[in-house]
């Protein structure tokens, strides 16, 4: 059986030409297991050498092929063929800068991501002779779809907020932020609040959703944000009604 032809319309730009990004066609022979990053390679590796994307793992693991694919924002590696027309267009993430071609700048979103502290900050060194910081299954239910963020940047890609006011810190930086919090073996919420209940954190959030639809690995970060919100209020509360000392109620029943 002869290969499917597909046209790939992929966003050319290149900083040095000093000229608008302009799309550029090629006619691609697919395999039906192929995905569009397959496509892409074939172009590379046989059409054209010029063109530049990232990639690595192949296996939606590594979140760095993401691109705008027929407008919507996705991983390459699991953007089958057979589930798309003929005709692809293929354009950077939105709200970036573009770097080359289908390569944005990642220096925005990783100042974001660091700026939430996304690490344990535990209360005290563990007293486990082993050195390490347990946790019950239950305890680790309560955070791990929020651990499962690839740093893709799809969300980053469709949030309005983050288009119109890019010192908001963004879905996946809060959603990442929520992570650390709602984790029982850490006591960092407080350290985190300067940038998280910021106004450039969760209340730029006006809960359009669409983070949340596009995300490949379920992350939720609508719902991560929305949390953080109610947690939030709680504190302000707390602070009206205990100026003092206000305790900083942890997921676990502990307070700090
Ligand atoms: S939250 Fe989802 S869409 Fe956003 S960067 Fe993480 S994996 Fe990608």
């Amino acid at each position: 059986m002869s290969a499917r032809q597909i046209t790939l319309e992929v966003l050319r730009y290149r900083p040095e030409s000093e000229s608008e990004p302009v799309f550029q066609s090629y006619s691609v022979p697919c395999q039906k297991e192929w995905v569009v990053l397959d496509a892409l390679n074939y172009v590379k590796d046989n059409l054209d050498r010029t063109l530049s994307f990232r990639w690595s793992c192949h296996m939606a693991v590594c979140g760095s092929c993401g691109m705008v694919i027929n407008d919507n924002p996705m991983l390459s590696c699991k953007a089958f063929l057979r589930d798309l027309p003929d005709h692809i267009r293929v354009e950077p993430l939105q709200n970036f800068p573009i770097e080359r071609d289908l390569m944005v700048s990642l220096d925005d979103f990783m100042d974001k991501l660091k700026s939430v502290k996304p690490y344990l900050i535990p209360k005290q060194p563990t007293a486990d002779p082993d050195g390490t910081y347990k946790q019950s299954s239950a305890q680790l239910k309560k955070f791990k779809p929020f651990a499962m963020c690839i740093n893709c940047m799809a969300c980053y890609s469709v949030c309005p907020q983050y288009g119109l006011n890019d010192g908001f810190a963004g879905p996946a930086a809060l959603a990442l932020a929520h992570r650390y919090n709602a984790d029982s073996r850490d006591q960092g919420r407080r350290a985190r609040e300067d940038v998280v209940a910021s106004n450039t954190g969760i209340w730029e959030c006006t809960f359009v959703g669409a983070c949340s639809e596009v995300c490949p690995k379920n992350v939720d970060p609508a719902a991560a944000i929305q949390q953080t919100k109610i947690a939030s209020t709680v504190d302000y509360f707390k602070d009206l009604l205990m100026p003092s000392g206000r305790k900083i109620a942890h997921p676990e029943g502990d307070t700090t």
